[in-house]
């Protein structure tokens, strides 16, 4: 029983470790919300921006492959910013 407990923490400290290194510390970013220079972080990721009207057309016209290839919400590469003084997450 012992041991699980200490294979579980020792999964989530390494995840802890892999998800604090995706972010990137960005000194010159001013946070909108409180105005704190130099705690803002940022890190690119996929953001889901809603229905792809061009894929569902494909997919209506390839009786849908093409949605199983490619989804059918459109996929943006977005900047997520994160204030380390006031916690406010905001998209550029
Ligand atoms: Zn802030």
């Amino acid at each position: 029983m012992t041991e699980y407990v200490s294979y579980v923490v020792l999964a989530l400290f390494i995840f802890a470790i892999l998800f604090a290194q995706r972010w990137k510390q960005a000194p010159a970013i001013i946070c909108p919300h409180c105005r704190h220079t130099g705690g803002v972080k940022l890190r690119e990721r996929k953001r889901k921006t809603g229905l792809s009207g061009g894929k569902v057309v494909g997919g209506l016209l390839t009786g849908g492959i093409s949605l199983l290839a490619t989804g059918i919400s459109r996929n943006a590469s977005a900047t997520e910013c994160r204030c380390s003084v006031c916690e406010t997450t905001w998209w550029m």
